[in-house]
């Protein structure tokens, strides 16, 4: 994993912040430094559903493209928290399907995910030539997305054990306070060895999302030696990352994660 930018005081441009440097394959993680929007949005917001002006969302995107290949068309959801995972083609790229995973296996065809805190997870088996691409907060992880994510993979010929995951900026354990009757219910679904959640304040508990989701990814086949986690806690690096807990639940932008399938 290669930094973009790794000290946040001093750093102002230079997106992507993360690139995921792998074999036929093209992918980022995106953080909030680099774009034109203020505010709340400030400043590589790149969702158009958050409040912020479609000029300088477009402005935005036109910044990130460039990080696609010349013929790269991306693919985008509309989000919502479900396990629903779309096999899309240069054909349906543009259909912006409701979902909250997309896998691939055609050339040029890029898989985007936005998120201010849930885990983005990008994942790759370059011998099968096949992506894939989702999000997971505390309802897809208790949906178990990143399961769902694997097989639809293997339903384009990938192999679990040859799939390598890059996990992005997400909201850690750290910051990540939940009513501990959730926790009980990610720890019920969490595999045994997930270390889901650590104690905290009286009827609450730190959900440790990022591994959960690990944790899955490994219980559908993934090797645990080849996921690597990129990226530090949104909420705690909040300068470098949209973090929807760092902005109160209030409004917040949006940041991109994606990867794209090369000849
Ligand atoms: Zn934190």
């Amino acid at each position: 994993m290669s930094q973009g930018c790794d000290k946040e005081a001093a750093c102002v441009t230079s997106p992507p912040h993360l690139q995921w440097e792998r074999r036929r394959a093209k992918a980022a993680f995106f953080g909030r430094l680099g774009g034109v929007s203020t505010g709340p949005y400030s400043s590589l917001n790149l969702s158009s559903a958050v409040g912020d002006q479609p000029r300088q969302v477009a402005e935005n995107w036109s910044r990130v493209r460039g990080t696609l290949s010349r013929q790269g068309e991306l693919a985008l959801l509309q989000q919502v928290h479900g396990a629903t995972v779309w096999p899309i083609t240069r054909n349906s790229a543009r259909e912006k399907l409701r979902g909250d995973a997309m896998v691939a296996n055609e050339a040029g065809v890029a898989l985007g995910i936005l998120t201010a805190d849930c885990v983005p997870v990008l994942m790759l088996d370059a011998d099968a030539g096949v992506i894939g691409a989702l999000h997971s907060g505390w309802r897809g992880t208790l949906a178990n997305i990143a399961h769902a994510g694997v097989d639809a993979m293997v339903n384009l010929g990938a192999r679990p054990a040859r799939i390598e995951v890059a996990i992005g900026p997400a909201i850690g354990k750290c910051c990540y306070e939940v009513d501990a009757r959730l926790g009980a219910q990610v720890v019920a679904v969490a595999p045994p060895d997930a270390r889901a959640i650590s104690g905290g304040r009286p009827g609450k508990a730190m959900l440790d999302l990022p591994a959960v989701v690990g944790a899955q990814l490994v219980a559908a086949g993934v090797a645990p030696e080849a996921i690597t986690t990129a990226g530090r806690c949104t909420r705690c690096a909040s300068m470098l990352y949209f973090s929807r807990r760092a902005a109160g639940g209030g409004i917040t932008g949006l940041q991109l994660s994606f990867i794209e399938l090369v000849e």
